[in-house]
């Protein structure tokens, strides 16, 4: 037996010894742990088991384990997901940090930046915002215009930021800044760290149409930053940008990379909702259309796999961009079928005439559609394949 194939066998009783049962069923929204220092667990055999995560340093498996981290190999980081699926065991704690800023800190960060910031996301104990987008700087996100001054050992920042998912709930954000108004407008950008609860830092919440809110725009009115939470150099915050939308589309890609089998039965048991003669679908329309579904998805499982080992080999790919764009539009696509299966009773938002896996299955077939927004919508992401993969001429 191979190191590999040890570490499954290890990983596989571990997982059955220590996952509760409670923690192997579907994940509803309200089941999810975000962590932080308002984080509440929605139950105690969750909280048990994102403590015995926590405590292998499989919360953030793949990072350093000076900071906390599972030290595993991209490999071993594999069979552990894989493993996870196997029980369907749910993942422990969610956050931006987890996702998006550790990685990026871990790569540009000092190392004061690590032992502040990196141990604290792989426990838990801190929940983070993205600070990126104003109301005038989205897909064109480097004319942004939130500014920080320079005023000797800190900097002053004035400005806002739109959509920051969740920012009356983090105690961190992170925040691309004007540093340099008369520089290029990639070239006057720097990344800085801001505690939610510095004086001047404020959230207004961003009604959206389900009634709820998930987006804040968040102010900044003369909120004193302390110098060393710049990450990277000054006016250089677009290269720590770039490096953090990369794991951000990376997160977003994997959202395609679902098993075929499993389409039928994400959330709701869709074959009861589907009439069968002979075994076959019986309406002709669905049944193409999810034979169509089927065949992309094991394309983009297989791309995903090819990925993985083109990247532990060192070759360059330009996958991961293709796969933001793909794997959103295939969520996308996922979403349509489903409420296509469930016809009359997909129309469910909220009361008692619906099933609590109905209401929800409605409500993610709208969030599928955000997906395709965030993190660079579909349209700029084929800007980009058309420029730097397929490299066309630029109009
Ligand atoms: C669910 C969700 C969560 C989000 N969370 C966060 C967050 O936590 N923090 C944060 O900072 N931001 C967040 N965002 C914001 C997100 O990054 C922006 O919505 C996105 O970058 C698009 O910017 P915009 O909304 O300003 O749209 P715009 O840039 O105004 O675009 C409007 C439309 O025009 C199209 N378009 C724009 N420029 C071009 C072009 N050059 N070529 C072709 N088409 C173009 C776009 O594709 C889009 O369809 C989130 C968004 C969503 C949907």
């Amino acid at each position: 037996m191979d190191d590999l194939e040890q570490f499954r066998l290890e990983t596989r009783q571990w997982l059955e010894a220590n996952c509760p049962e409670s923690q192997r069923q579907p994940m509803r929204q309200e089941d999810q742990y975000w962590g932080g220092r308002r984080g509440k667990f929605p139950s105690e055999d969750a909280r048990l088991w994102f403590e015995r995560m926590r405590d292998r340093g499989w919360t953030a498996p793949e990072w350093p384990t000076q900071y906390g981290g599972g030290g595993l190999s991209p490999q071993q980081g594999r069979v552990l997901k894989e493993e996870m699926k196997r029980i369907n065991a749910r993942t422990p704690v969610y956050g931006i940090g987890l996702w998006m800023l550790g990685p990026a800190v871990l790569e540009y960060g000092n190392e004061a930046q690590k032992q502040q910031h990196i141990r604290a996301i792989v426990n838990g104990e801190t929940r983070w915002a993205q600070g990126y987008s104003e109301p005038g700087a989205g897909s064109d996100l480097a004319s942004l215009q939130c500014k920080a001054e320079d005023k000797g050992d800190h900097f002053l920042v004035n400005g806002s930021k739109i959509w920051t998912t969740a920012a009356d709930k983090c105690d961190w954000i992170f925040c691309l800044v004007r540093t340099d108004p008369d520089a290029k407008k990639q070239e006057g950008i720097s990344f800085l760290l801001i505690d939610m609860d510095d004086p001047g830092v404020s959230t207004s919440p961003i009604p959206l149409i389900s009634g709820e809110s998930e987006f804040c725009q968040t102010f900044f009115d003369n909120v004193k930053v302390p110098k060393e939470n710049l990450v990277g150099e000054l006016n250089k915050g677009w290269s720590v940008a770039k490096a953090l939308l990369v794991h951000e589309r990376k997160l977003m890609a994997e959202m395609g990379s679902d098993s075929p089998r499993r389409v039928l039965v994400p959330n709701v048991a869709a074959r009861e909702y589907l009439e069968f003669e002979n075994g076959k679908i019986t309406d002709n329309r669905l049944r193409s259309e999810l034979t169509d579904y089927d065949m992309q998805m094991q394309a983009v499982a297989l791309t995903h796999f090819r990925t993985f080992e083109e990247k532990a080999a060192g070759v360059r790919s330009a996958a991961p961009l293709v796969m933001k764009y793909v794997g959103t539009e295939a969520e996308k696509t996922k979403s349509e079928l489903l409420l296509a299966i469930m016809g009359s009773r997909g129309l469910g938002w909220e009361g008692d005439a619906f099933t609590a896996e109905e209401i929800d299955t409605t409500r993610l077939w709208a969030m599928s559609k955000a997906m395709t927004i965030a993190g660079g919508s579909s349209e700029i992401q084929l800007n980009l394949i058309a420029k730097n993969v397929l490299e066309l001429p630029q109009s």
